[in-house]
Formats: C-alpha cells, sequence, structure tokens
C-alpha cells in the first residue's frame, strides 16, 4: 500500500525499476508523475462596514458558483471562509507598506476584515509531471491551468461585496497563504500522479486503486485522483482509503474462504 502523497509516490514507483517493470513500477504506460495538479487557490480580504468579532470564520462556505451557471459556462469554483486575519499577520505579507504601517491600522483593518478562500480547479495536463533523476533527485513541471474560471471566480465575488456591506471596491489579495506565484515546493494541494481509471493506457491504478500491473500493489494517497475539484482534497483521501480498505477486507476474506475451503 503507497501513501507518501501524490510527489513521493511517484518517486517510489519511478525509482523502483527493474528489469519486469524498466519504465519504474507499474509505469508501462508512463503515466506515474503525469497529470500533477493542485488548486488554483486565491485568499482575498474584504472589508466591512460592520465589525467582524467571528472567531471560527472557516466553518462557512458556498458552491453556488461551483458548476458552469448564469454568466459563465464553465465551473468557477468554490468560496470559502479562512480563518480570521489578525493585525500582526498583516506584517508578515509581501507589500511592504503593510510592514510600516502603524499598528492600529492594522488592528483597524482586522476589526473589519472578512477572509474569504477562493478555489478554482487545477485542470489535469501530462506535462505537468514529476521525475526523477539517476541520483533519486526529484524535479516538478508544473505550468499553470485554468486561469480564466480564477480570475472570474474572484470577480463574481468582488460583484457580491456592496450587497452583504461589504466596501464594494475592495477586496485585497492576501500574501500570508499559498498562492500560485509562489515557488512551486510551497504547493499544498498535490494529486493526480498515479491517475485512477478503467484504462491501463491511460491510468495507473484501477476504480479499486490497484496498480493495473501489479496485483499486489495498491494506492491510497490524492494521487489517485483524476481530477483535483474544487474543495480542499484531504476528506476525499480519507474517504478514498475507507473505500479501498472495504475492498482489501473483501478481497482478503474471499481468499481465506477459498483457503479454507481447500483445507
Ligand atoms: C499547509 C497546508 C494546508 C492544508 N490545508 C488543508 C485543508 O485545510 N483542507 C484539506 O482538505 N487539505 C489541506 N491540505 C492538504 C492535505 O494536507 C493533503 O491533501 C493530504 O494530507 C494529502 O494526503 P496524502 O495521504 O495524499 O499525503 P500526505 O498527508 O502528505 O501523507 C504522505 C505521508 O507519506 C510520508 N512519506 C513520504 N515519502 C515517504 C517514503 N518514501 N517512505 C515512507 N513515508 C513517506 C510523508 O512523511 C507523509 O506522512 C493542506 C496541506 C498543507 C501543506
Amino acid at each position: 500500500m503507497l501513501a507518501c502523497g501524490a510527489a513521493n509516490t511517484a518517486k517510489l514507483l519511478l525509482i523502483s525499476a527493474s528489469d519486469e517493470h524498466p519504465n519504474g513500477l507499474a509505469n508501462a504506460s508512463d503515466q506515474v508523475g503525469r497529470n500533477y495538479m493542485f488548486h488554483n487557490s486565491q485568499a482575498v480580504l474584504a472589508l466591512s462596514h460592520d465589525e467582524n468579532p467571528t472567531v471560527f470564520q472557516k466553518t462557512l462556505g458556498l458552491n453556488d458558483f461551483y458548476f458552469a451557471g448564469k454568466g459563465h459556462d464553465y465551473p468557477l469554483g468554490n468560496i470559502q471562509m479562512v480563518g480570521k486575519s489578525q493585525a500582526p499577520m498583516y506584517r508578515g505579507e509581501k507589500p511592504v507598506q503593510t510592514r510600516l504601517a502603524p499598528h492600529w491600522t492594522l488592528e483597524r483593518i482586522a476589526r473589519h476584515a472578512v477572509d474569504f478562500w477562493l478555489s478554482t480547479e487545477d485542470l489535469p495536463r501530462p506535462e505537468n509531471r514529476v521525475t526523477v533523476d539517476g541520483d533519486g533527485k526529484l524535479t516538478l513541471a508544473y505550468t499553470a491551468t485554468n486561469e480564466t474560471p480564477k480570475k472570474q471566480l474572484h470577480k463574481q465575488l468582488g460583484s457580491m461585496l456592496e450587497s452583504l456591506r461589504m466596501e464594494p471596491d475592495h477586496l485585497f489579495h492576501r500574501f500570508a497563504y499559498m498562492k500560485n506565484d509562489i515557488p512551486v515546493a510551497g504547493v499544498a494541494h498535490q494529486a493526480g500522479t498515479c491517475r485512477m481509471g478503467s484504462d491501463p493506457e491511460t491510468s495507473v491504478v484501477d476504480r479499486d486503486c490497484r496498480a493495473h500491473e501489479v496485483d499486489n500493489l495498491y494506492v491510497v494517497d490524492t494521487s489517485v485522483f483524476p481530477s483535483i475539484g474544487a474543495v480542499n482534497p484531504a476528506l476525499t483521501a480519507m474517504a478514498n482509503s475507507l473505500r479501498v480498505g472495504d475492498h482489501l477486507l473483501e478481497r482478503l476474506g474471499a481468499r481465506a474462504e477459498v483457503a479454507s475451503a481447500s483445507v
């Protein structure tokens, strides 16, 4: 069972080449390491007319723009709240003005801040991939995808601010969080490098997360995601692992029954 995370699971398979699997374990299709995805994420801050004393802000999210709909022919993604920002946090952010601002101004911003997290789907591209050289050094080649819906989701949120009693033209990018423009080594929601599918030519594992080529090899981390969607991945990874666990119990149980019947 492999669950080393999308980059390291691919690495382990790629460095496990042998005479039987010269291209890496379970990699006759050359799919291991490909289709690396994370998320087009944007952390933004709006300013409310009213004070925002919320402590557990992260409990709210909405999927009204998750699918194509009025005004957009394609899915835009998910809008959720992110942990409530505090004045000292702004000091660590990118714009130099934030670092130099007097503390009372930051305190005032924090009192009125409403913090959003926007997630747009990253699309699987075979060229976005993990490779490993002869010394075992992992390289990630990545080009961003799906930029237009990402911008449109930002615009969509901006268009709703006034009716939410927030400053209409103030939607600031937060730089304290993961963003696409930080180095790729900072990615968090990695997935896709051993995609699940029914065709061994275009996928690494089958629907039960069993490697097409190796009967007793399973992958249960986010590597198996054929798409990343626009919601956080951890619960999906956990739910899928439980599903695969049930499959294994069934498979091993069936084997035990055959063994005891033959005795
Ligand atoms: C800063 C940050 C914030 C995040 N916030 C959220 C969030 O709010 N919600 C959400 O849903 N997701 C969030 N994520 C993403 C989430 O953590 C991942 O999607 C999830 O943990 C992926 O699970 P996984 O099993 O694929 O891999 P991981 O959880 O990364 O587990 C892989 C494990 O394998 C181990 N490993 C690696 N190589 C080897 C090896 N060769 N041998 C043995 N062990 C090895 C690693 O040490 C690690 O313990 C966040 C991630 C980060 C980094």
